[in-house]
This record gives C-alpha cells, structure tokens and sequence, in this order.
C-alpha cells in the first residue's frame, strides 16, 4: 500500500510535468470506501493528508480510531438529507457531492442551528449517465446562485465522477466540461462562491484530469487494492 502511495504520487508528480503544472496544486484525496480505519492510519503516518469517505456509517465507524491524527476529511458520497445531522459530528470539512437545492438547505438549516459554517463542492454530472449523481451542466449556475446566498455555505468549486470508459478523450470530455463550467461560473463573479477547487480524476483516469484541471484527485483502488462491493453500491440511487 505505502507502495502503491508512492506510484500514485509519481503519476501525479508526472502528468503535472507534461502539462507545465505546479505538483503543489493538486491534492490527493484517498477515496476510503470499505477500507479500515487501520489501514488509513498507516496512509496517514505516510504522510497523506486528506480522506474522503462515501457513506455517513464508515465515516462514524472509523472516527474514534482516526480523531487523533490531523487529516481533512471530506465527503464525496450521496447525501441523504436525513443523514446531515449525522455528518457533522464527524470532522467533515468539505462535502463534495451537493448537487440538488433541497440539499443545500437543508444543510444551511442544520449548520445556522449550530452556528457553524461549511465548505462544499457542487458536483456536476458531466457524463450523462443516470446512474450518477450530481447536477446536470446546464442547471449547476443555477444552483449555484441559489446555494450562494446560504450564508453557511461557502462553495469552493466544482466535483465530478468522468465517464468509465478506456476511451480516453471521452473521458477527458467530461474534464473539459467541469473546466469550461468553472471559468463561466468564475466570470459571474457570484458573491460566496469561490472556482478554486476542480475535484475530478480517479485511478484509472487521473492523468488526463490533471492535464484539464484537477486540483483534487481521488484515488481508491490503485491505492487500497480492489473493493468488494460495485461501485454501484455507491452511486447508484436504488442500490446506495
Ligand atoms: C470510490 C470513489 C473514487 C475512487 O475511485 P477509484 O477508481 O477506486 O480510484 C473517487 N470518487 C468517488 C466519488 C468515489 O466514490
């Protein structure tokens, strides 16, 4: 695993060299689905800094085990809104994966009562396929706009999944569209709202996201082997 750490830094240190890119400006997020609490500590003491987790259960799960090592900790799953209350109890610093309005405020209610405010990521969904999550392109500054008058909420960008495919420029369509939706979205100049943070890239598909973007990469299965579970489990409605 501390092996499999070290590849993956390489490929990001790599890909950053090919498009004239600082390394610095491209986070590695370990997608930490099915995997224990032990295993993420050791990536911790690696070295490794931030960990996104799918599901409010493993996050509540692994808490007590990882509170004591400084590490950000975001959110990349479907969120139901019966689960908010749950979420931030557990260190959660930035969700990811707000995609609808009810969402938004909902969370905006939760957070005004606790008097805290909290980072997120609109996530778009960029390959049209239904079995994902996250809002359709041509609705996200729209809701974005909405979103951006939840004082609590401070959004910082923009997350997507690209599509599974080994056609690269397929996939690499999908990056473009995140691209090209943060530098409209950029040139509203829209009161609350931030463009730095472009999530999008995973472990087969990382590089051509770094080429088009990517300040975040989320890497699960080059690092922590295999899962047991289809992603499907996860992303898809019917099954998460
Ligand atoms: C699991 C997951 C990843 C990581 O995917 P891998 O292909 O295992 O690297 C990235 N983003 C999200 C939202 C995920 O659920």
């Amino acid at each position: 695993m501390l092996h499999n750490i070290r590849t993956i830094l390489l490929r990001i240190e790599n890909a950053c060299k090919k498009c004239n890119r600082n390394p610095n400006e491209v986070r590695l997020l370990l997608a930490t689905k099915t995997v224990t609490a032990e295993r993420i500590r050791i990536a911790l003491e690696a070295g490794c800094t931030l960990i996104g987790e799918n599901k409010v259960q493993e996050l509540r799960e692994k808490y007590e085990e990882l509170k004591a090592f400084s590490y950000d900790h975001h959110f990349i799953g479907h969120l139901q809104t019966n689960k908010i209350k749950d979420i931030l109890k557990y260190g959660v610093s930035c969700i990811q994966s707000v995609d609808r309005l009810d969402l938004a405020q909902k969370l905006h209610q939760r957070l005004l009562s606790e008097n805290r405010t909290m980072e997120i990521l609109i996530q778009v969904n960029t390959s049209d396929e239904e079995s994902k999550y996250g809002v359709h392109p041509d609705k996200a500054i729209e809701l974005i706009q909405e979103a951006a008058q939840l004082e609590t909420l401070k959004i910082g960008g923009l997350m997507t999944i690209g599509l599974f495919s080994a056609e690269t420029e397929k996939v690499r369509r999908c990056f473009r569209i995140l691209k090209k939706l943060q530098q409209r979205i950029e040139s509203l100049h829209i009161p609350n709202v931030e463009m730095k943070e472009l999530s999008m890239g995973m472990s087969s598909d990382l590089e051509t996201a770094i080429e088009e973007g990517a300040t975040i990469v989320r890497v699960g299965t080059a690092i922590f082997g295999q899962r047991q579970y289809p992603d499907s489990y996860y992303w898809n409605e019917k099954m998460g």
